[in-house]
């Protein structure tokens, strides 16, 4: 995910790119740059680091002249964070200059074939392959920039949205998306480009979003012209009156980003199996792994170490990928892992798991888990970080930037990679029959359309909030693959709405919890067809009992526990193993409302921070 912004009119190109990436920096901020062009020539400025670091560099580097030109604030996915790899990026030639949003999935393939007609690479964008590919398509041809584009596209598998102009053609821009947002704002003799409406607001209320699939040739004093990439249909661009503020904006409509971010889940976990989960093949594709498979095969162990919600991302791991592999696994905090002094070998694979990559405490375990001699992949989300440095080998979750500090989508994305790193093993080791191997992905690819689904029980998450917004307590509880989510859902609770909460296994409840049971403690409770589900039942009858409020998220369909809960929440069946993907999702919606309803400060709450790089 990244921002990226244009402009072709009568201003000054350069303060309107460079407020605009100030506006989308939410969207990725490891690198950013802009190219214009000043009636003569394209001036190209680029570096690793935020817009400000970009906006310093700029006077030094060139003259910011031009009312044509292109900005990117990056957030990497092939190669990382540095001045070579962020865009825009040139062609060969030197003529055409493309910023890009997204992840060409076959960029391999495309590259190899240009490289053997004598292309040449600067960086390791799968972007820069992009721009060469349609540079290839004109020089063997006569067509023009647009229709070179469409070419292009129809051979890229991935998703997109682009703008691309070239030297030789300096009045138009040529954009186009799949699966990434670009809006154009149309203004009196000027049109701007931007992944949302926040670059322009200022400048014009009119604004036409481009469809999946759709591209448009902006040129000036034309009427804009958009077609189908896939089939050549002509269609007329619909100009929306944009009636929104520049915050509601940037938070995509949304009040917070930690919504916002909720609401992003089937597009992130869609980005995170995206080129690795193929279908059509039957097979799952990470190169982390297959590079590796000796040593994750010959594991006497896999030993996951984090902190926080990635900690229970690894608990997750750990009952998948002992169900799946059958090697076993050991889940440790990564704080008290790195001062235990733990017996660890170079038999022993060690995986990390940190949304920042920069955690200091999964860092220094890392460094001490390499000391010893053991092999350690990392799972982040953020390329090029600390981790994902210092680690031997590892898989991006492609989650694009979290800002609300409480982890919602990069939850459920490290549960992703964990899933096909777990199914990738599996395989190997020869431990699932195809068929099931087959059931599995086949599943696991309707999870996007399904927690889709899940997000629909917001309005029910949001009266059922309302209801216990002033308990002073929370139990959770979950069985299986689902007592790490019961322990996620706890501790949501606690950060944004400063409500005590606990998770438990929800047998151990006997052991001890039980005796806070009341009627005034709500009690959560994941009860989905499968995972023992007869004696999480049992399990709310022992609660019922003892007159504690149930709020039980159950599969669609569910009658028995219906009958007895205060409230059920429905999640769309699926395997259990794959169920703590949705589960999370009115838990996640819950204790959001219960925050928001509280008035307390949902992206930012007290005491905690982002990424936690001290110990
Ligand atoms: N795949 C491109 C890159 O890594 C674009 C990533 C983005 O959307 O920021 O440079």
């Amino acid at each position: 995910m990244c921002g990226i912004v244009g402009y072709i009119g009568h201003r000054d190109a350069y303060p309107v790119i460079l407020k605009g990436l100030q506006r989308l920096e939410y969207r990725g901020y490891d690198s950013a740059g802009i190219a214009l062009y000043d009636g003569s020539e394209i001036k190209l400025s680029k570096t690793k680091g935020k817009v400000a670091d970009l906006e310093a560099k700029v006077s030094e580097q060139i003259n910011p002249v031009g009312s044509l030109g292109i900005g990117h604030t990056r957030w990497a996915t092939h190669g990382v964070p540095n001045d070579v790899n962020s865009h825009p990026h040139f062609s060969n030639s030197g003529d055409l200059v493309i910023i890009h949003n997204g992840i060409i999935e076959n960029y391999a393939t495309l590259k190899e074939e240009l490289i053997k007609r004598g292309y040449k690479f600067s960086s390791d964008t799968d972007t820069e392959v992009l721009v060469n590919l349609i540079e290839d398509i004109q020089k063997n041809s006569d067509l023009k920039l647009g229709k070179a584009v469409q070419v292009a596209l129809n051979q890229v598998v991935g998703a997109y949205a682009i703008a691309v102009f070239d030297i030789k053609k300096p009045n138009e821009i040529v954009v186009a998306r799949l699966g990434s947002p670009l809006a154009i704002g149309v203004g009196e003799n000027e049109f701007f480009i931007a992944s949302d409406a926040s670059p322009f607001i200022e400048y014009t209320n009119n604004a036409v979003y481009l469809e999946d699939e759709e591209m448009a040739v902006i040129r000036l004093h034309k009427p804009l012209n958009v077609r189908n990439i896939k089939d050549d249909r002509i269609v007329s661009p619909y100009v929306q009156e944009l009636k929104i503020n520049l915050e509601q904006i940037e938070k995509g409509g949304y009040d917070h980003f930690m919504l916002k971010e909720i609401f992003e889940q089937p597009n992130a976990i869609k980005d995170t199996y995206r080129g690795r989960l193929l279908i059509d093949e039957g097979i799952i594709k990470m190169a982390g792994v297959e590079d590796n498979m000796g040593k994750f095969l010959n594991a006497n162990r896999i030993i996951i170490i984090a902190c926080g919600t990635s900690w229970h991302a690894g608990l997750v791991a750990e009952y998948i990928i002992e169900d799946l592999v059958r090697i076993p696994v050991e889940v440790e905090y990564a704080s008290e892992f790195r001062y235990r002094n733990p017996v660890i070998n170079e038999n022993d694979v060690v995986i990390a798991i940190s949304q920042s990559g920069e955690t200091a405490d999964t860092l220094a375990a890392i460094k001490l888990a390499k000391e010893k001699g053991a092999f350690v992949f990392g799972v982040c989300n953020v390329v090029g970080s600390s981790i994902s440095r210092e680690t031997h080998a590892g898989a991006y979750t492609h989650a694009g930037p979290e800002i609300g500090v409480a982890s919602t989508k990069a939850f459920t994305t490290q549960i992703t990679v964990l899933t096909l790193i777990a199914l990738r093993l599996a395989k190997a080791k020869g431990t699932m029959s195809n068929t099931d191997f087959r059931r599995h992905l086949v599943e696991l690819e309707t999870i996007p359309e399904k927690v889709a689904a899940t997000l629909k029980s917001d309005a029910l998450a949001k009266e059922i909030a309302a209801i216990y917004k002033d308990a002073k307590n929370f139990l959770y509880l979950g069985r299986g693959f689902n007592f790490p989510v019961a322990l996620e859902g706890a501790l949501k609770l606690k950060e944004i709405s400063y409500i005590h909460a606990e998770g438990y296994p929800a047998a151990e409840m006997k052991h001890g919890p039980i005796a806070l049971i009341d009627e005034n403690m709500p009690i959560a409770v994941i009860a989905t067809k499968y995972g023992h589900y007869e004696k999480v039942v049992s399990n709310i009858q022992e609660i019922k009992s003892r007159k504690g409020k149930i709020i039980a998220v159950v599969t669609k369909g569910d009658t028995q526990v219906r009958d007895i809960a205060d409230h059920v929440i429905e999640v769309p069946e699926t395997l259990e193993l794959l169920s703590p993907l949705l589960t999370t999702i009115p838990l996640q919606l819950l204790s959001y409302h219960i925050a928001v309803m509280l008035d307390r400060n949902v992206d930012q709450p007290r005491n905690l921070a982002k990424s936690v790089t001290v110990e």
